[in-house]
C-alpha cells in the first residue's frame, strides 16, 4: 500500500465520520418533545413526548362532552379517534405525526394537534 493509498482512505474514514456525525445531529434536533392539543385555536391539553418507547393511549373529554382518543410514542403522535366526528377523516387519513410540519386536524370539531 502506497502512502497516497493511506491518506485517501483516512480521509474517506473522516469524511463518513463526519456524515454520520451531521446527519445524526439534525435527526436529533427534529425529535419533538410535547404534542399540544388545540380546540378552536383555544390549548386546552399538552402532552409530554419524552417518554418511554411503549405505546401510551391517552383517553380525553373535550367540553362539550366528546369523547376522543390519542396514542403517543417517544417523539409521536398516532391520529386522533373523536366520537361523532362525522367522516372520521381525522382518525382514518392521519398515521403517526413525528415532526413540527405535521398535524392532526379534525375540521368538524375544530381540533387541532401539533408537535412541538
Ligand atoms: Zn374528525
Amino acid at each position: 500500500m502506497k502512502k497516497g493509498d493511506i491518506c485517501l482512505i483516512i480521509l474517506l474514514a473522516i469524511i463518513t465520520i463526519l456524515v454520520f456525525t451531521i446527519y445524526e445531529f439534525q435527526e436529533k434536533s427534529e425529535v419533538v418533545s410535547t404534542a399540544k392539543v388545540f380546540v378552536d385555536g383555544k390549548e386546552i391539553l399538552v402532552f409530554d413526548l419524552n417518554q418511554e418507547e411503549k405505546i401510551q393511549e391517552h383517553n380525553f373529554k373535550f367540553s362539550d362532552g366528546k369523547l376522543a382518543t390519542l396514542k403517543t410514542q417517544k417523539g409521536k403522535v398516532n391520529q386522533m379517534r373523536i366520537e361523532d366526528c362525522p367522516q372520521q377523516i381525522c382518525c382514518k387519513l392521519t398515521g403517526w405525526i413525528s415532526s413540527e410540519s405535521e398535524q392532526i386536524v379534525c375540521l368538524p370539531n375544530k381540533i387541532l394537534v401539533k408537535l412541538s
